[in-house]
């Protein structure tokens, strides 16, 4: 039996459609109406609880879109987004872009969902070290796309091989307990692996396996002396009693016996609020299914102009908006895309923030690299620590 999986192709001639939009489009084509319109992504409910997302998937909403005659305005990918903002605007001919709409939201609603889950536990994180490690919990077909995602998001590294080709990094990865059962002990282990893999690759001891973490640290740390570079705890949730405690101890036991050079890596069913508890006691985390099975976004497309007149279901603004946003308060709105203000009430100046992506069936500019991407997203991320929100989101 082949993998349960779709390839590309069958994306791009809109095969993953629910039939309901094929249906509408034979309605359509059957009674002559080709009406142009303008629809809009914006995340469907507002929760009380959720204060901002990021935006991904662009990238291959481009891949998707490229040929089909629209224009496409969005929110650059690894945006900053709120409730109730557009963050992509697709005007056409209804019928020549109906059957994208399945695709199109699920590129957009579970790279941002990875993407914003990634983010908050790189706001809880800092400066710590931040690794995605969750691609087994998740269909491997999707797993380039998950770890990039989780790696714009604000993931330091990631672990999957063909996850790592895809944004051009090299992957990253500790010991597992299976190679410390392999060779009967954590030292063993360790020097096989000092001994066998590469020096650039670096030396962290997996310590939870057999005896307690502070005693299978020292005897890695005793091993490898200055070749250690951290050992990580996996602690299993039937053991931990107080986690912080067992880090503090293991930190102390370490530094006592002059191996104050060895980080503390922590790794096992990491959330962000966990990253939060211990990032002062930790160097860096493992995150797996936190990250990998993140909440997705719920975008939804609404028509919002059918042939130039403002139209909306219930519940939805209608005409075609944009977002600005204040230069000088950095405060942003949502208005009409015809009457763009040229000055905040605070005076500042305002700038629109959506942006050409696609004209006429062309895609417009050239993509990012991940890694750049990456790093808009952190220095938007280091301003909402600013504002001092809180890093909540999508649940
Ligand atoms: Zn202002």
């Amino acid at each position: 039996m082949p993998f349960h999986i779709v390839d590309g192709k069958a994306i791009k001639t809109g095969k993953v459609t629910d039939v309901y939009f094929s249906r509408t489009v034979e309605v359509l084509q059957a009674k002559g109406v080709h009406k142009r319109c303008v629809a809009e992504v914006t995340l469907k409910n507002r929760k009380a609880d959720w204060d901002f997302g990021i935006l991904a998937g662009v990238e291959e909403m481009v891949e998707l879109l490229d040929g089909v005659p629209v224009d496409v305005k969005v929110l650059p990918e690894g945006s900053v987004f709120h409730p109730l903002e557009p963050v992509a605007v697709i005007e056409g001919v209804y019928t020549d872009f109906a059957i994208y709409e399945t695709a199109l939201l699920g590129l957009l609603c579970q790279a941002s969902g990875v993407a914003t889950e990634a983010a908050r536990c790189k706001l809880a994180a800092g400066d710590k070290l931040l690794i995605s490690f969750g691609a087994r919990r998740m269909h491997p077909a999707i797993a380039p796309m998950i770890e990039r995602n989780a790696f714009i998001g604000g993931c330091d590294g990631v672990a999957v091989v063909a996850s790592a080709e895809l944004i051009h990094e090299e992957p990253v990865g500790t010991i597992p307990h299976a190679l410390v059962l392999m060779l009967d002990g954590v030292t063993e282990a360790t020097l096989a692996f000092h001994e066998v893999i590469d020096p650039s690759v670096h030396r962290v001891a997996l310590v939870d396996t057999f005896c307690d973490e502070k005693i299978e640290s020292l005897r890695a740390a005793e091993a490898l002396g200055e070749s250690l570079w951290a050992v990580r705890l996996d602690t299993p949730g039937s053991r931990r009693g107080n986690l912080r405690q067992i880090i503090e101890e293991v930190r102390w036991e370490l530094d006592l016996r002059g191996f104050q050079h060895v980080k503390i890596f922590l790794s096992g069913g990491i959330s962000a609020e966990d990253i939060a508890a211990h990032a002062d006691v930790a160097d860096g985390f493992g995150v797996g299914t936190t990250i990998s099975s993140a909440k997705v976004i719920d975008f939804a497309l609404d028509i919002v102009e059918i042939e130039g007149q403002p139209i909306a279901k219930r519940g939805k603004w209608a005409g075609r908006k944009d977002i600005i946003r204040c230069a000088s308060c950095g405060t942003r709105t949502v208005v009409p895309a015809s009457r763009l203000p040229e000055h905040c009430p605070c005076g500042g100046p305002v700038e629109p923030l959506l942006v050409d992506l696609i004209e006429d069936g062309r895609p417009v500019g050239a993509s990012k690299p991940p890694q750049a991407i990456r790093k808009r997203v952190l220095s938007q991320l280091e301003e909402l620590r600013k504002k001092r929100e809180t890093p909540r989101a999508g649940r």
